[in-house]
């Protein structure tokens, strides 16, 4: 059975030390598998809006356990957004 699940990760401000939160979501199609349609979400801190996309000191950056999701009801569609997944999916590979 498909589970959809979402990942929370935080790390500190480049500008304020303010906590920036991170999200991603991804699916799993069954227990023993690996996740895939890893979809990222953009970080922002929480304390002055900046839009810090990776952790400065990643030793600092704190992983909450994943939750279960429920899907979606309107996912990405059209052309801007399967492009948007090709990219991902490239990167993915390395
Ligand atoms: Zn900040």
């Amino acid at each position: 059975m498909k589970s959809y699940y979402l990942h929370l990760r935080a790390f500190s401000c480049d500008q304020c030390q303010g906590a920036v939160v991170t999200g991603s979501t991804a699916v799993r199609e069954s227990d023993i598998q690996r996740e895939t349609e890893i979809t990222q979400v953009g970080a922002i801190c929480l304390s002055c809006g900046h839009r810090q996309n990776e952790a400065t000191d990643p030793g600092k950056t704190r992983d909450f356990p994943p939750v279960l999701w429920d899907p979606p009801k309107e996912p990405l569609t059209g052309h801007a957004a399967s492009a948007y997944l090709e990219m991902l999916n490239r990167e993915n590979r390395h």
